[in-house]
């Protein structure tokens, strides 16, 4: 994994930032202890031994990584990674409480459930979802599912994936005066973009058919 939580402060970091830090101290090593965002097991930092940004950190006790999968790419895994971090820090900070944070879980039940990205579930239920490779954005079906199980969302797009990352902002906007959340992989920069609500999202039949098919 490419981010990991310092367990002092309850505040996550990014293999990058914690070389940073390395680099300005004395010391080549970590002063402080840091874990798993999502089970809470000891990490490893290994970023002087590797360049590959999803290997910085490993459990100490050699279980497989929580953020890695075989259905998911490194692309995609970076940017749950980076919005497991800026999610987590900001709640944190708003709330002054523990943030509980799955990734890649359903919400729901059968049959309308639908599977997060990343799934904080305590102490607010927020969700985002990850636009990679995926043809069809499926919104009005994530949505609803989402919104009927008490979660607001974040929709965020990987700006060197399949879609124009402007033109679906200007199709969603058609139904919702919000905007998308995008990461830069050449930065690594994210931004959240709004919180899709039940409020300001029209799920109706007539705004439906303003949406192309592959969006709706
Ligand atoms: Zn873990």
């Amino acid at each position: 994994m490419f981010i990991a939580k310092r367990n002092d402060i309850n505040h996550i970091y990014t293999g990058k930032e914690i070389q940073t830090l390395i680099s300005q101290s004395h010391y080549p090593t970590l002063e402080y202890n840091f874990s798993c965002p999502i089970c809470n097991r000891e990490v490893e930092y290994n970023g002087l031994s590797t360049k590959y940004l999803l290997d910085f950190f490993v459990h100490k006790d050699g279980t497989p990584d929580c953020f890695a999968a075989e259905s998911i790419s490194g692309g995609h895994q970076i940017v749950a990674e980076i919005t497991v971090k800026a999610l987590h820090n900001r709640i944190n900070e708003l709330t002054g409480e523990p943030v509980e944070i799955n990734v890649e879980k359903w919400i729901g039940t059968q049959p309308n459930f639908v599977i997060a990205d990343v799934k904080i579930t305590n102490p607010v239920q927020i969700a985002a979802e990850i636009y990679h490779k995926a043809s069809k954005l499926a919104l009005y079906r994530r949505l609803r599912r989402m919104f009927s199980n008490g979660y607001r969302t974040y929709l965020i797009f990987h700006t060197g994936g399949r879609h124009d990352v402007d033109r679906v902002e200007q199709y969603i906007q058609r139904i919702a005066p919000l905007k998308v959340g995008r990461f830069n992989p050449e930065t690594l920069e994210l931004t959240l973009g709004d919180l899709f609500t039940e409020e300001q999202v029209k799920l109706s039949r007539y705004n439906r058919e303003l949406l192309p098919r592959y969006v709706r």
